[in-house]
């Protein structure tokens, strides 16, 4: 059987200060965040706000827009204010837009140390405005967009180049006094995003924003992303993560939520512990599996539930779920928090563990 996992998260937390983006704390010991950014063009603001109630269905903590026009900065004001989870504005190149999207009461701002030469004369009034207003500002790295300053003086995006145009950037706001800051650096290769983080992790107490950037299409961008975050929520490092996938945004937020939840940084929601079959299986495995996940897919209690090809393992991981069936001779026994409940054909499998499951989340939801 799996070895009992720790209902526990998998490492103690980074130290950092904690800052309030919207209704949603970010570090110190708020739990980590999942956030994902809209594919809409934010000018609109139907379409957009729209996209945000289905990311906001799916889990979403935080959303992020684009602001590349002004357009997309007169829409600001309402989408954050329709919005049912915090709206980050995200300025690349014009400062005027980061005065836009405070004064538009956006939750927070992300700025972009590469893409906004004319910022750094800008830092004083912007600290002043975002301070008036309670509105933290985010600076995202990205190895794309990487100042040009440092990548003549490391050559290419380094975590240490990564790292030095994050901590200039914020040490121009400190000198304003301003210190309502959390920090992203992110990079398409997870071993340099890795090795980015740990640095900045060791060099500062602002809250980080993880992300693989550009990890791509939604398997490869899942998996770079899973093992990355993973290395780095192992450590106790991240405090808001967003997965970017070239799929659309709800994806993003699923996997997010996974990632968290295989952590024990969340409560595991449904969880199908089901073998990969091999030569002794006397079942469609990958079939009832699927049929298992679609069947109960939404519910929101804890469950785990074991569905088990044979009878090598199949009453062993059973019995340790809430839930489970153990195939063998067209026949499966259902098992209930560890003992057999009942036995039926095989083309009863999927209905019975679906009105066990609901049985057993109605009796969760009472208690
Ligand atoms: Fe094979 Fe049975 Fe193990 Fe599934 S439970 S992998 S069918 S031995």
């Amino acid at each position: 059987g799996l070895p009992e996992l720790p209902a526990r998260p998998i490492a103690m937390r980074r130290t950092s200060r904690r800052i309030q983006v919207g209704t949603v704390a970010v570090g110190g010991d708020a739990p980590v965040s999942v956030q994902s950014m809209t594919t809409t063009r934010t000018s609109d603001i139907g379409a957009t706000l729209q996209q945000i109630a289905e990311l906001t269905a799916s889990g979403c903590q935080i959303v992020r827009v684009a602001c590349p026009t002004q357009d997309d900065a007169d829409a600001l004001a309402t989408i954050a204010r329709k919005s049912q989870i915090p709206v980050i504005a995200d300025i690349h190149f014009q400062p005027k837009y980061v005065f836009a999207a405070i004064d538009a009461g956006c939750a927070a701002v992300r700025v972009n140390p590469g893409n906004i030469k004319q910022f750094d004369d800008k830092v004083k009034e912007i600290a002043k405005a975002a301070s008036a207003t309670g509105t933290p500002i985010r600076i995202g790295v990205n190895a794309g967009s990487l100042d040009a300053r440092l990548l003549k003086k490391y050559g290419r995006a380094t975590p240490e180049a990564l790292v030095e145009s994050a901590l200039w950037e914020a040490s121009l706001f400190e000198e304003h006094g301003f210190r309502d800051i959390k920090i992203s650096v992110k990079h398409n290769d997870p071993v340099v995003m890795v090795g980015a983080y740990r640095q900045l992790a060791a060099a500062c107490d602002y809250p980080l924003h993880l992300g693989v950037t550009e990890a791509g299409p939604a398997f490869q961008g899942t998996i770079k992303s899973a093992v990355a975050f993973g290395a780095l929520l192992s450590e106790g490092i991240g405090d808001t993560i967003r997965v970017s996938l070239s799929a659309p945004p709800a994806e993003e937020v699923k996997v997010g939520i996974q990632i968290l939840e295989s952590l024990n940084l969340r409560q595991r929601r449904l969880e199908i512990v089901s073998c990969p079959s091999c030569g002794r299986a006397q079942v469609d495995v990958y079939k009832l599996a699927d049929q298992v996940t679609a069947g109960l897919e939404g519910m929101e209690v804890p469950l785990r539930v074991a569905v088990m090809g044979c009878v090598v393992n199949g009453p062993g991981e059973a019995r340790e779920a809430d839930l489970g069936v153990a195939s063998g001779n067209g026949k499966g026994q259902i098992f209930v928090k560890g003992e057999v409940i009942k036995t039926v054909p095989e083309s009863r499998i999927v209905e019975t563990l679906i009105e066990e499951a609901m049985k057993i989340a109605e009796s969760m939801e009472d208690a």
